[in-house]
């Protein structure tokens, strides 16, 4: 009998060009507020905002880059996007399934469809099973194949993702923070999916690691078809392997365009800021603290825009009304008082 080729048996849906115009997941308006407790009864003293209306859509075989500062909310979101924490309010359509509203059987089965690698690579991996346990884990859970075919499966994704197949017996203390990063890989595609959240998955990784698994997942999406909300709170990461980036701000997005678009033409002066803090290329040399102070409490945020405290070209209408989000050019959004004469706004999802 012929033996089969790797990509034979990591079967994947179908993948489909980049740009095309068909929309994988619709999140409109999503919010997350967490409450505050104070005092021996426990009474609710206010609400943390963490993800306050957050709005876009993912095409399939597209790539949307989240970024922000520590805090910004854009892991909540992500979170919040696969249920692992339950939003507050918003709406989240993935195949034109209303996610949020889907019963547990439901979410389960979608569940499959929609992946997260996390960001730690030493902590998301259960050190007492090993790396084939690990991998085949939601294919069991799924029903997903007989025994020896999960374990075909599971050997030829170690070996697609770079690592060797014999691997598959070792556990994972074994592995440096770049191997089990392609294990964590390894586990999300398992399943098939046609969504990944990519939660920080190069932070913890040194900058060489960090270059090989940017390429991987970049190699995977192409291959596979895959959709990635890639999120990361360095601009230079999600430069190369985003289409379009989405920038956040204390829970909210504050500009939005395509990836080339945003590093041509940022318009906020917080992405103005975070392109000036992103290390040279050439030099290598760090370029940090550019942004003036700290980003302010979610729990009590500045009245106003959000980042008028640091924000070098703040007017007097920045510290009393909230910019709204508006349309500049080809879907270029943004959200800044700069940018609101003779322009109309901009419907939540847009
Ligand atoms: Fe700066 Fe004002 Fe724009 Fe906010 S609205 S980013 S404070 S200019």
């Amino acid at each position: 009998m012929r033996e089969r080729s790797l990509t034979e048996i990591i079967t994947m849906s179908t993948p489909v060009e980049p740009g095309s115009n068909n929309v994988l997941l619709q999140v409109t308006d999503l919010r997350k507020y967490f409450p505050v407790r104070r005092g021996l009864m426990a009474t609710v003293r206010g609400h943390v905002k963490a993800v306050d209306g957050v709005s876009f859509e993912i095409r399939r075989g597209e790539t949307l880059g989240l970024v922000g500062e520590s805090g910004c909310g854009k892991t909540t979101t992500g979170r919040s996007i696969l249920r692992l924490i339950e939003p507050t309010g918003g709406e989240v359509l993935f195949n034109g399934s209303p996610v949020l509203h889907l019963a547990d059987e439901e979410l389960r089965k979608i569940r499959k469809q929609m992946q997260i690698i996390f960001q730690d690579p030493y902590g998301s991996l259960n050190p007492r099973m090993t790396v084939g346990g690990i991998v085949m884990e939601g294919l069991i859970a799924h029903g997903m194949y007989s025994r020896a075919e999960r374990i075909e499966r599971a050997q030829a994704l170690l070996a697609r993702v770079g690592l060797d197949p014999e691997h598959f017996y070792r556990y994972p203390h074994e592995f440096s923070g770049g191997q089990r990063q392609r294990i964590g890989i390894a586990r999300a595609l398992a399943v098939e999916p046609q969504f990944i959240v990519c939660d920080e998955p190069v932070s913890a990784l040194d900058v060489s690691i960090q270059a090989q698994i940017i390429n991987l997942l970049s190699d995977l999406k192409r291959e596979f078809g895959l959709s990635y909300l890639f999120i990361a709170h360095d601009l230079s990461v999600v430069e190369h392997i985003s289409d379009r980036v989405a920038v956040m701000y204390l829970g909210k997005i504050v500009e939005q365009t395509t990836s080339e678009e945003l590093f041509r033409n940022p318009l906020h002066p917080y992405t103005k800021v975070l392109l000036a803090s992103v290390p040279s290329l050439e030099t290598r040399e760090e370029k940090r603290h550019v942004i003036e102070g700290d980003i302010p409490s979610p729990l009590h945020p500045p009245p106003g825009c959000p980042f008028h405290p640091r924000c070098p070209e703040a007017m007097d209408i920045c510290r009393t009304e909230v910019p709204t989000t508006i349309q500049h050019a080809d879907g270029h959004s943004v959200a800044c008082h700069l940018y609101t004469m003779d322009v109309a706004p901009v419907r939540p999802g847009n």
